[in-house]
């Protein structure tokens, strides 16, 4: 028996499962939100082309209109300056390979709770490893929040006078993994990778620069973290094959013990 005919026997048995840590995306997505001087993504639209009517009497088909980082999604490292002149930067010219990894997922979900702008530090990453192993070459890093029970736009984006609020990643920890660890990337149940308060932070918006400028990936606005293992599960998180993408809305699964 091969590894994979393993592993279709272990899922078909129900001592593997596939967990599903997308978001349905559809107009009520969320979208970040930027200072009025930039621009703006679109929220999602989705406009009927034929459904089973004149237009196409046996078909149903969509057009979908949205940003590449809209909803459940992967920013690759061109999407940030400090990764634009990278090789293999791009959604279409990233290894496929490089989707494939074993999560490592920190749970700060109480630490969330007492402090909306709770940031992830290398000593809770210290910690962590003390607990669970080093965090090895290649592995999604997932910070887990319990962000994405926040199922309504204005609580998920926490958007204040001052800005958004949610928990990120300090620039040491982003730096640790990035290089340290050589991880494949973070994902985060939030809207996006950084902190919501990381555009006033010294640079901005750190964990962007910091991991795409080391060739690593983002996925943003994951959900069913507390479904998975710290360690055990393993994670596929491929992007569509967009031509010189920056990222763009997937479906992200993970494979974990059941
Ligand atoms: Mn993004």
């Amino acid at each position: 028996m091969t590894v994979l005919t393993q592993l279709i026997d272990e899922l078909n048995a129900g001592r593997l499962r596939v967990v599903d840590l997308s978001h349905s995306l559809g107009p009520d997505t969320p979208v970040i939100g930027l200072p009025p001087i930039f621009g703006a993504s679109p929220g999602v639209s989705i406009d009927v082309i034929s459904r089973y009517c004149d237009q196409g009497p046996a078909w149903y088909w969509n057009v979908i209109h949205m940003g590449e980082h809209t909803g459940t999604h992967f920013d690759a490292p061109i999407h940030w300056i400090s990764g634009k002149d990278l090789p293999e930067n791009a959604t279409d010219t990233i290894p496929p390979r490089r989707f494939v990894g074993p999560a490592c997922v920190i749970d700060v979900t109480a630490d969330v709770q007492r402090n909306n702008d709770y940031l992830l530090m290398p000593e809770h990453v210290a910690a962590w490893e003390a607990t669970h192993g080093r965090i090895p070459a290649g592995a999604w890093v997932l910070l887990r929040t319990g962000w994405s029970t926040r199922t309504d736009a204005a609580s998920f984006l926490n958007v204040h006078a001052d800005g958004p609020h949610s928990p990120g990643f300090h620039a040491t920890t982003s730096m640790l993994l990035a290089k340290d660890r050589d991880v494949l990337g973070v994902g985060v149940e939030t809207v996006g990778t950084d902190a919501g308060q990381a555009g006033t932070f010294d640079p901005p918006f750190p964990n962007h620069g910091i991991m795409h400028g080391a060739g690593k990936f983002g996925l943003a606005s994951l959900r069913n973290l507390d479904q998975l293992p710290a360690t055990g599960a393993i994670v596929i998180a491929a992007p569509l094959k967009i031509a010189n993408g920056s990222g763009s809305p997937l479906r992200v699964l993970a494979i974990a013990p059941a």
